[in-house]
């Protein structure tokens, strides 16, 4: 019988270490440098005798957000399940990144406010590790490790094809930094980690080869993000999220704050549709005391910004499904973003990258022939780890008034089963830590769907009421 969707999930997010390394190819090369590609390099670097990544942004990477990641300077959560796979890929990975300077909060300095309520009950599960930083702190770790493995090497350069053989790619063409020869690598596989904007699609189709259908939902986004200085005499808060359901007259509404490096605190706002915070402090500040707990107001109003106010807008979720492809070529898959980019709310854009590399060292111990079969069996697993992302954040935001359609059937009973999980979690610990399992991306969301799930829920929302 074939595994399903649960079981698929939880062999591909194991924690145990990975296999001995087995060389399968010459050369693998990771077009992108980012949280997929870098991950993917970690993998492809047990399976092939060099792997080279062609990454667009130059040498200054570590200081700080870069062009190639613009959404960088925005609150970026690393979900558990992500810091689990990261350990996994890089025993060790969380105290080097608290001795590189990474607060390390306890698992119950997190306060969560739903709907301007503070939920009472443990959300965290013990298995749950907790790791807090910038989104650049946490990629220059990540890259760190991996240009300190032997056989990973960056070339720095703009990717601007693929040769293809008679079944599949046989190479990747980039232009260097401050040249304008192309180079050509020859190569065995080819990871497409460009990101939501890569332009794989086009180049297969050029190739004669079709590209992958794209479902979108557009969520119109709104987020703004500040640095503070953390002063204790301000707050003392370590994390922070503050969310606001849409009903009759609430409006859906984000918040966030992070302790991060540096002593500081990274803080968000967001919205969607027409409800657009904006790059003036003073706003920032004024958002911050109406619409959220009360120490998103102390510290925007008291304390010290660094720097100014960062915007950005995201338009849509949206996801390239390449496992509906009846034509692929082999020696090609895709990682991160350019399969699957979601509503960055609910953080599972870094933690999915990272659950890529991870279904990539599952199908490359499967030994595939990759000079002539499409690396369906890569992307069967891919589509596990997008599905249950994509079902968790889309599902929610089919609750947000600007969405209109794409409701499945059966849309107000999920709703209604989901709003009652969501109530009973405020409370009751053992509700809370089930529904925290899923959203962490620890858990497949099919946990939620277990009747015992649902009435414990329904008993907890009933006893509370009286
Ligand atoms: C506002 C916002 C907030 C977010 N918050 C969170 C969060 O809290 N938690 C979370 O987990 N995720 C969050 N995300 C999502 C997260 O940023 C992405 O999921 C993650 O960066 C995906 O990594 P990636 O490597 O696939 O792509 P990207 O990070 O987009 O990187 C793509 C890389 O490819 C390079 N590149 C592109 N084209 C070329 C080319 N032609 N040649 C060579 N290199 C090229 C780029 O320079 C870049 O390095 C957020 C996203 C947004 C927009």
């Amino acid at each position: 019988m074939a595994p399903s969707a649960s079981q698929l999930f939880a062999e591909i997010s194991t924690p145990e270490p990975p296999a001995a390394p087995e060389v399968l190819m010459r050369r693998a090369v990771v077009l992108g440098g980012s949280m997929a590609g870098l991950m993917a390099a970690r993998v492809l670097s047990d399976h092939a005798e060099e792997v080279v990544i062609v990454e667009r942004d130059g040498t200054d990477v570590d200081a700080g957000p870069r062009p190639g990641v613009p959404q960088g300077s925005q609150v970026h959560a690393l979900l558990p399940a992500g810091q689990v796979q990261l350990e996994r890929w890089f025993p060790g990975f969380t105290d080097d990144a608290v001795a590189a300077g990474a607060p390390n909060p306890g698992r119950n300095d997190a306060k969560i406010f739903i709907n301007d309520e503070l939920r009472q009950a443990q959300d965290a599960p013990p298995e749950m590790p907790i790791l807090i930083t910038t989104r650049p702190f946490l990629e220059a770790q990540v890259r760190r490790k991996v240009l300190e493995i032997g056989n990973v090497r960056m070339v720095f350069g703009r990717a601007e094809g693929l040769r293809f053989g008679e079944r599949g790619v046989t190479g990747a063409r980039y232009v260097p930094a401050g040249g304008d020869e192309p180079v050509e690598l020859d190569t065995d596989l080819v990871v497409d980690a460009m990101g939501r904007s890569s332009r794989l699609g086009d180049w297969l189709e050029e190739a004669g080869w079709p590209r992958a259908p794209m479902r979108r939902m557009p969520i119109k986004l709104n987020y703004a993000s500040a640095l503070f200085e953390r002063d204790e005499a301000v707050s003392d808060t370590w994390v922070a999220i503050s969310q606001t359901t849409p009903d009759k007259g609430r409006v859906a509404r984000i918040g966030g704050i992070n302790s991060v490096e540096g002593d500081r605190w990274i803080m968000l706002v967001a919205g969607y549709d027409d409800d657009r915070p904006t790059r003036d402090a003073g706003e920032f500040a004024a958002r911050c005391r109406r619409h959220y707990p009360a120490m998103f107001g102390d510290i925007a109003e008291r304390g010290r910004m660094i720097g100014n106010v960062i915007t950005y807008h995201q338009a849509d979720s949206r996801r390239r499904d390449f496992h509906e492809l009846d034509r692929l070529p082999a020696g090609l898959v895709a990682a991160g973003d350019a399969v699957a980019s979601f509503n960055p709310v609910y953080g599972q854009g870094m933690t999915s990258a990272i659950l890529h590399a991870s279904c990539l060292s599952a199908y490359l111990r499967g030994r595939p022939d990759l000079a002539s079969e499409p690396a369906k069996a890569y992307f069967d697993r891919v589509r596990v780890i997008v599905d249950a992302a994509w079902q968790v954040s889309t599902f929610a935001d089919l609750g947000l008034p600007h969405i209109v359609d794409g409701h499945p059937r059966g849309y107000k009973v999920i709703r209604w089963a989901s709003n009652v999980i969501l109530k009973a979690s405020m409370t009751d610990s053992v509700t809370s830590q089930r529904l925290n399992r899923v959203t962490a991306m620890i858990g497949h969301p099919a946990e939620l769907a277990k009747p015992s799930v649902l009435l414990r829920a329904l008993r907890v929302n009933l006893f509370r009421g009286r």
